[in-house]
């Protein structure tokens, strides 16, 4: 685009958003062409909305020019979901970041796209209430990017994940006209088709969120964390079914296999035991000491069962904190192995993980690459971490879509929380039906006929 036209976007989105709040300038520019992924984009104009009636103006401004638009929250995503493709203009939603009511009575919250998914537990907290949905990145991303996306977290094995807590919205669409669902439509909703879980998991391709109805539950006091070694993965594996079947279901239920374990091990310096395979966290909440402490008492006879080598109890938070730091320091010991890392999250019945977790031992000896695995053990969610220098990236892509085929062979799926955008888009649609593509492009082509609403992500028009 040439600086001239630029000129005039930038003059056009002024007289929209007000003059500082546009950017036009190349390394602002440069700071939203991308998300945390590898893929990048210059847009040809950030705009900062301040309002609903800018969100409408901007949409409809684009739709007249046949300018790409996507709305972004805080660029978090590692799917290249906030990526402007086709010299696309940048929403940046950051200034819609208000908490409009929090309703202790009904416990419902009412919140603008951008507040961030901690500012909202934080709030919600004060009234002893909490919104569980918990996308490790919780500090830094927002309601509106972690419905996009159906941001999952350690505690959604037990409470449920964002979609779970979508009570109602307020969209634009790209005709620039608001639709409000659930929660935030007036009168009777029950005759009605729920509109509300279809922009879930939508990555930003259907509508703009401009408000978000959210549940809230009320807060538990009583914790216990485990910290429970393992020979082998299959064993811990064993044990997680052997939990759930006893219907005590953990708040956090995580995994690490030895690969994880032997990163933490030179991150930290405490050496790993040699006999040591896997471990497991395991949270167990609740409103009553009593009744925490029976569900502690039944886990500790499974792992023990399960020939665990030890187990650590936490019960006091500063305890907790301690043993949560083994989790903690995943990703700082990651980053001390390999420059680059590529992070996958498939999904596989709980079952099946060490099967694919041995299946991608094999793929990363095959390709001769490092990879871990640690995840969400509870709901079979794996995140594959492939440690690379740069010249080893065409390898870790191949090893990456065999992984994809290992969790599909067990019966899983392909992303468990980071979503499709770019990166997994090819691959999504292959696996796609050509009924269930085309719904999909059904649905898009009536709420953006023009393909002008975050274009290129999840699929393609043809
Ligand atoms: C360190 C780290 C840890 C992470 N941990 C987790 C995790 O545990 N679980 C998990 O699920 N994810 C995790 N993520 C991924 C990421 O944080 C989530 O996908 C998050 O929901 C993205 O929110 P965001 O505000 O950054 O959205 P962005 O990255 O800005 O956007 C993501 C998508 O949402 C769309 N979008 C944003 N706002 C709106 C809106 N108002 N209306 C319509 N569409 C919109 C965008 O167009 C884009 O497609 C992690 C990321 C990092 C960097």
């Amino acid at each position: 685009m040439n600086d001239t036209r630029r000129d005039v976007l930038r003059k056009n989105f002024s007289q929209i958003v007000g003059e500082r709040n546009c950017t036009v300038g190349k390394e602002a520019l440069t700071e939203f062409s991308t998300d945390t992924s590898r893929f990048t984009q210059a847009p040809v104009i950030v705009a900062r909305p301040g309002n609903t009636q800018e969100i409408a103006e901007i949409v409809r401004f684009c739709r007249r020019e046949g300018l790409p638009i996507v709305a972004r929250g805080a660029g978090t995503g590692t799917t290249g979901g906030a990526v402007p493709c086709n010299n696309g203009v940048v929403m940046d939603l950051s200034r819609l970041n208000r908490i409009l009511d929090i309703d202790p009575r009904r416990r419902i919250a009412v919140v603008e796209p951008a507040v961030l998914n901690d500012d909202l537990r934080r709030a919600a907290e004060k009234s002893n209430l909490t919104y569980p949905p918990d996308p490790a990145s919780s500090d830094k991303s927002t309601l509106g990017g972690n419905v996009a996306e159906n941001a999952g977290g350690l505690h959604c094995v037990k409470y449920g994940v964002t979609r779970d807590f979508l009570l109602g919205s307020e969209v634009m669409t790209m005709a620039g006209e608001i639709i409000r669902t659930g929660e935030l439509h007036a009168g009777r909703q029950d005759i009605d088709i729920d509109l509300t879980p279809l922009w879930s998991a939508s990555e930003g391709t259907l509508v703009v969120f401009t408000k978000l109805a959210l549940k809230l539950i009320p807060c538990v006091s009583q914790f216990v964390l485990l910290l429970v070694r393992f020979g082998s993965l299959e064993q811990a594996a064993e044990t997680v079914s052997d939990i759930i079947r006893a219907r005590v279901m953990p708040s956090a239920l995580e995994f690490m296999d030895e690969g994880t374990l032997d990163a933490l091990s030179s991150y930290t310096g405490e050496p790993r035991r040699s006999d040591v395979g896997a471990l497991l966290l395991i949270e167990l909440d609740g409103a009553y000491e009593r009744q925490v402490a029976e569900q502690k008492r039944e886990v500790i006879e499974i792992c023990k069962r399960q020939r665990s080598i030890s187990i650590e109890s936490a019960t006091d938070p500063a305890q907790q904190e301690k043993l949560w730091r083994a989790r903690r320091n995943v990703s700082p010991s990651l980053k001390a192995i390999a420059p680059i890392k590529i992070n996958e999250d498939v999904v596989t019945p709980r079952s099946k993980i060490p099967e694919l977790v041995n299946r991608i031992k094999e793929i990363g000896s095959f390709y001769q690459l490092r990879i871990v695995t640690f995840g969400h053990a509870g709901d079979g969610n794996v995140h594959v971490n492939i440690m690379i220098q740069e010249s080893e990236y065409s390898r870790a892509k191949k090893a990456a879509d065999q992984i994809f085929q290992a969790a599909i062979d067990l019966n899983g799926v392909i992303s468990g929380e980071h979503g499709i955008g770019l990166a997994k888009k090819n691959r999504w649609m292959q696996d796609q039906s050509e009924p269930v593509l085309t719904l999909h492009r059904n649905i898009k082509q009536a709420l953006d006929p023009d393909w002008l609403l975050n274009p290129g992500k999840i699929f393609d028009n043809d």
